[in-house]
Parts: structure tokens; C-alpha cells; sequence
């Protein structure tokens, strides 16, 4: 046992320990190419470490030169890791230089492997022993050099001058720690250990082989670098834990629960505050299928349906749903998410927030409520002049069928009794009973408290029925209610109840205002019209007093009123409406007097809101 047996192994176990470091490292996910390719450098550093050993011992020419063979391979393929690790590792320098380097190096070593040929020496004439300090002794060979070995240093060369090239990059680059230590280390040994190396070929020094010895300077260096890239991972992770705690401490603070959804394995990580949100412990795994557990019933599709189309669109993800009622209280949980995709464009994550909505769905719900009453009460608050004017429609055709009916009698006293006479009177009597019918349906849906229903429907027929409604009023008032409507309308998305309540309040409201001018003055008109290409614009004018311009907007507040008997809730309803049906309301004065009031319906083939 001398020194030669103890550093070699040793060095030999340091460059397998790092290198199983670094393989570890590499293969965990995403896989690090450059550290993979450096594990396997300092695993050929330890073939290369083993086999200057083994030579140092070797039992005559005929071994050494064998070893000496695969030590050469052994270097040749630290050589190639080495340009392959600083290639992936800078991600600079020249693709072509750290390519030929090798490529020289593995050239030269193909002679050691034809048939009576060897690189290191044209002839080996035998082995001499040679003592060196501490009393250790070691074998070198001794022989005519091969002057073909030279390329072996061109490679070498060619990998020196890529090095630095690389290195120079990099520096520029602003990484001058990185340059200097790795490119440093690799310079120090390509020199150290190639110059060594030929001095031992051309017989000048007689020492052991230490290209695996001064590989120590390059493990060196990444050990340093490997420290440096851990503690910065370690203060990274410090980092993210302060943030983490200083994100908790703000979504709690907002209401927010944080959650992501690891699609591959189906876990969920979420905060206590979205752990609390679900309502579910938060020492229970979550996944998609517990959650949706703790989803009411009815909206589970709801979610799930979000969910898909998120994932299958690269849209945003946003939805509202309940959970399951907890002492029949029910939550509503507002959920917004962002998917992130891996390379190929398969989602990965969804990354959301929660948040609980429980307090203005139910406002929106009381608001709903209110407004429904309120509508209902506007319509009954309509009653008295509605039945003034079914009365009247209902005389015409109920009148119409007792005249018929005495008709056909007196046709039936004939003998024999006029039968052809009989059959259109009955079919008469038929048409107007099925009118009084349409009048009697038309007062139950006005005042059956429904929600909205579109349908596409024709703006004439409504314009003419608000007219056919008002018709006994306006008579007996003295007004002309006068309807324009424009040829070959399209027909609009609406509900028709609610729109025919608007127009009847607007009719009712404009026979108001004309009252009070002079009876040679007083009209109204509703048109219909195109306003631009998926708009309708219904308007009603009158020649009354106008309103103020400052009470323009005030009198779509609700309870606005400058009559005496007034709810002031006609107007506020019917904007209400017109929006509801995603149009607008609004009035106008005109000249010389009157007002003119205006609204917007889409037109049936606009998506309409339902
Ligand atoms: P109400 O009819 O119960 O007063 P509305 O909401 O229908 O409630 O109308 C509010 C107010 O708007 C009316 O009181 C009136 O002052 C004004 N107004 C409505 N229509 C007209 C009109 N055509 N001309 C002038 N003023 C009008």
C-alpha cells in the first residue's frame, strides 16, 4: 500500500459519488440533459482513473498496451461528455467546434484498434519501473513514440479552443461565475492533463498518467457550482414559502380561496380558506370527484360542463354554483380558473379561486322577487282601463254573434228552412266567437304573473293589438292613435306579455300627456322601424306638453309621478323590460311640442338574452 494505490481509488470514488449526485439530479422531472451527460463524464473519468491504475501495475508490454487502448477511449469519451456538458449547459459556443473536437480524438483512436497498429507508439520495446517519492513504485512504458498520436492532440485542442470560446460567450452573457468556474475547470484540465500527457509520450518526464487526477479540478468546480445552484434553491424555497404565507394571509383577508387542479394525478392543493369555502376538512384528499360530492345535484353538470369547456376551448374558466345546503342554508361559490398546458398543448394544470357569492345571489333574488310584485302589481294597477277596453272589444263580436244568431232563425222559420243561407252565418258566428276567445286570452296572460319567455314575433301584430287594446280609450278621449309601420320588418326576440305591457303603458301614459292639449291637436303614432342591421326601434309620439329636459331620465326612476293618481312605476318597469330583452328605453321632446318615447328590440336573428 503506497500513495499510487490510495489517490488513484480515491479520486476514482469521488468521480463515481458526484456522478451519481448528478445522475440523480438529472433524471428528476424534466429530465436535465446537461447533468445527465455530466454524470456520464465523471463516470468515464472513473473507467479512466481505474485504468491509469491498472497500467501503473501492468505485467509486461503486451497488457499495457491493452489498457492503454481503452484508457485512450476512456479519455476520448471524458472528452466528448465534456463538449456535450458545456454545449447543453452554456447553451452557447460553436455547434461544429464542440462536434470536431471529439470527432479528431475518436479518429486517432480507431489505429489502437486495427490490427498490428497502436497510437501511443509505432513499437514498445518493454516496461521500466520507476520510483517516485514516499518509496511507490510504477510501471511506464518505453518504446518509438507514433507520431499519429499527434491527432489525439489536435482533438484535444479543437475542444480547448471550443471551451473557450464558450466561455468567453457566456461571460458576455452576464453569467461570468459560471464561465470562470466550469470553463475555467475544463481549460485547467485540458491543458494540465493533454500537456502531461505528451510530455510522457515524447519520453521528457516519466511520471504516471494524471489525466484522471487533475480531473479532480473539474469535480471541484462542480461541486461548487452544485452548492451554489442548492443554497439558491434553498432560498428560493424560503422565498416561496414567505410568499405563499403572504398570499394566504391576502385571499383569506379577500374572501379567496386558491386552489389548483393537478389534471394528471387528480389532486387538488387548495388554502384553508378554500378547504373552508367547500366545506370540506382540510385534512381529506381533494379531487374532482369530492368536490363535485359537495356540489348541490342540480348544478353538478353545471360545473362539469365548465370544467370541459375550459379545458377544451383554452377559454377561462368561470362559473357559479352551489354546494350542498348545510342546515338548509345554501351557499353559492363563484369559481374563476386559468388552464395551463404542457408543450404539446395538452392542459395541465387549471389554476383557480373561489369565492363565496351566497350574499349577492340572494339580493339578486330578493331584487328578482321585487320586481316580479312590482310588475304584477303595475299590471293590475292597468286593470281598470284594460277592462274598458276588453268591454268594448268584446262587444263587437259578442254583438255580431246575437245578430247572426237572429239571422239564422229567421232562416230557419222558411219552409223548408234556407240552409245555404245557414252555413256562413255559422261560420261567422265561429270567427267571432273565436275573437271574443283571443280577447279573453289576451286579459288572462296580461295579468297571469309569469316570468319572460322569447320568442321571435312580429312588431305589426303587437303594435296593432296595443292599438286594438286602447282603441275604445283613445275614442272616447278624442284621440287618433295612428300606427306606421315600416314594409317587410323582420321580426323581433321578445316575450310577447311583458313587451305588450310596455307599449300599452307608453300608449296609456301618451294619451295622458295629449289630454291636455287642444282636441284639433291631439294624436299619437306608433311606428316601428330598422335601426341599423339587428335592431328594431319601436317609438310612440304624442303631441302632449313634453317633459321637462332636467326630468328626462328622472322619469324612468321608480315612483316618479306628476299625476295626481300615479304609481310612477310605469316607466321604470318597462326600461326594466326593454333591457331585459338586451334593448334600451328612452324619451325625447320634439318640436314644436310632445314627446316621443323610444326602444330597441334585437331582431329575431341576433341571439337574444333567454
Ligand atoms: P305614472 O304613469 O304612474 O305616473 P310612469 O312611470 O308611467 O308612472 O310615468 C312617470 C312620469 O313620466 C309620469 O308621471 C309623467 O310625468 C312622465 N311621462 C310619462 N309619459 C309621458 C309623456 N308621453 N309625456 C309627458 N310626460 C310623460
Amino acid at each position: 500500500m503506497n500513495w499510487i494505490t490510495i489517490a488513484w481509488p480515491m479520486v476514482a470514488a469521488a468521480c463515481l459519488t458526484l456522478g451519481l449526485i448528478e445522475l440523480r439530479i438529472a433524471l428528476t422531472r424534466p429530465v436535465d440533459r446537461a447533468r445527465l451527460v455530466f454524470a456520464a463524464s465523471a463516470f468515464a473519468a472513473a473507467a479512466a482513473c481505474g485504468l491509469e491504475l491498472a497500467m501503473m501495475r501492468a505485467d509486461g508490454p503486451i497488457e499495457f498496451q491493452a489498457l492503454l487502448n481503452w484508457f485512450d477511449v476512456a479519455a476520448g469519451v471524458v472528452i466528448a461528455t465534456l463538449a456535450g456538458f458545456v454545449w447543453l449547459y452554456f447553451r452557447c459556443g460553436n455547434r461544429w467546434l464542440a462536434i470536431a473536437g471529439p470527432a479528431i480524438y475518436f479518429t486517432a483512436v480507431l489505429f489502437d484498434f486495427l490490427p498490428g497498429s497502436s497510437l501511443g507508439y509505432l513499437e514498445m520495446t518493454g516496461l521500466q519501473t520507476v520510483e517516485t517519492f514516499g518509496g511507490a513504485t510504477y510501471q511506464v512504458a518505453v518504446g518509438v513514440p507514433n507520431p499519429l498520436n499527434a491527432l489525439t492532440y489536435l482533438g484535444v485542442l479543437v475542444l480547448l479552443v471550443f471551451v473557450v470560446h464558450a466561455s468567453l460567450q457566456l461571460a458576455q452573457r452576464g453569467q461570468r461565475r459560471r464561465a470562470a468556474v466550469i470553463g475555467g475547470s475544463v481549460v485547467v484540465w485540458v491543458l494540465g492533463a493533454g500537456i502531461h500527457s505528451a510530455l510522457i509520450e515524447i519520453g521528457v518526464l516519466q511520471t504516471p498518467y494524471l489525466v484522471s487526477l487533475a480531473y479532480l479540478i473539474i469535480l471541484l468546480a462542480m461541486a461548487y457550482e452544485l452548492t451554489a445552484d442548492v443554497s439558491a434553491a434553498a432560498h428560493l424555497g424560503r422565498q416561496l414559502q414567505e410568499s405563499e404565507r403572504r398570499l394566504d394571509l391576502a385571499s383569506a383577508a379577500a374572501g379567496l380561496g386558491v386552489w389548483v387542479w393537478d389534471l394528471g394525478t387528480n389532486a387538488f392543493w387548495a388554502t384553508a380558506k378554500a378547504y373552508a369555502l367547500f366545506g370540506i376538512p382540510p385534512a381529506e384528499r381533494l379531487d374532482q370527484a369530492r368536490l363535485i360530492d359537495a356540489v348541490h345535484p342540480d348544478d353538478r353538470d353545471t360545473l362539469r360542463h365548465a370544467v370541459d369547456s375550459a379545458l377544451a376551448n383554452d377559454r377561462d374558466f368561470e362559473v357559479e354554483y352551489r354546494l350542498q345546503p348545510v342546515d338548509g342554508e345554501t351557499r353559492w361559490i363563484a369559481s374563476r380558473g386559468r388552464v395551463e398546458r404542457d408543450g404539446n398543448g395538452a392542459p395541465r394544470l387549471l389554476r383557480g379561486i373561489a369565492f363565496d357569492i351566497s350574499l349577492r345571489r340572494r339580493s339578486e333574488l330578493q331584487l328578482q322577487e321585487l320586481q316580479s310584485q312590482l310588475a304584477h302589481t303595475s299590471r293590475v294597477s292597468m286593470l281598470g282601463q284594460l277592462a274598458s277596453a276588453l268591454t268594448h272589444e268584446l262587444y263587437q263580436p259578442l254583438g255580431a254573434i246575437l245578430r247572426n244568431a237572429e239571422a239564422a232563425e229567421l232562416f230557419l222559420q222558411h219552409d223548408p228552412p234556407d240552409l245555404g243561407e245557414l252555413r256562413p252565418i255559422l261560420a261567422d258566428i265561429r270567427a267571432d266567437d273565436q275573437r271574443a276567445r283571443d280577447v279573453i286570452e289576451r286579459l288572462r296572460t296580461l295579468l297571469k304573473r309569469r316570468s319572460m319567455a322569447c320568442h321571435p314575433l312580429a312588431i305589426d301584430d303587437l303594435c296593432a293589438t296595443t292599438a286594438a287594446l286602447t282603441r275604445a280609450d283613445a275614442a272616447a278621449r278624442s284621440i287618433p292613435l295612428a300606427i306606421d309601420i315600416e314594409p317587410a320588418l323582420p321580426e323581433a326576440m321578445g316575450d310577447r306579455v311583458h313587451l305588450q305591457q310596455v307599449l300599452l303603458n307608453l300608449v296609456l301614459n301618451a294619451m295622458d300627456a295629449v289630454d291636455q292639449a287642444h282636441p284639433a291637436e291631439r294624436r299619437i303614432i306608433l311606428r316601428a322601424r330598422h335601426r341599423g342591421e339587428h335592431e328594431i326601434e319601436v317609438s310612440v309620439a304624442d303631441t302632449g306638453p313634453g317633459i321637462a329636459p332636467e326630468k328626462l331620465d328622472a322619469i324612468f326612476e321608480p315612483f316618479f309621478t306628476t299625476k295626481v293618481d300615479g304609481m310612477g312605476i310605469g316607466l321604470a318597469i318597462s326600461r326594466t323590460i326593454v333591457e331585459a330583452h338586451g334593448g334600451r328605453l328612452w324619451a325625447e321632446n320634439d318640436l314644436p311640442a310632445g314627446a316621443t318615447f323610444r326602444l330597441t328590440l334585437p331582431t329575431a336573428g341576433e341571439a337574444a338574452p333567454s
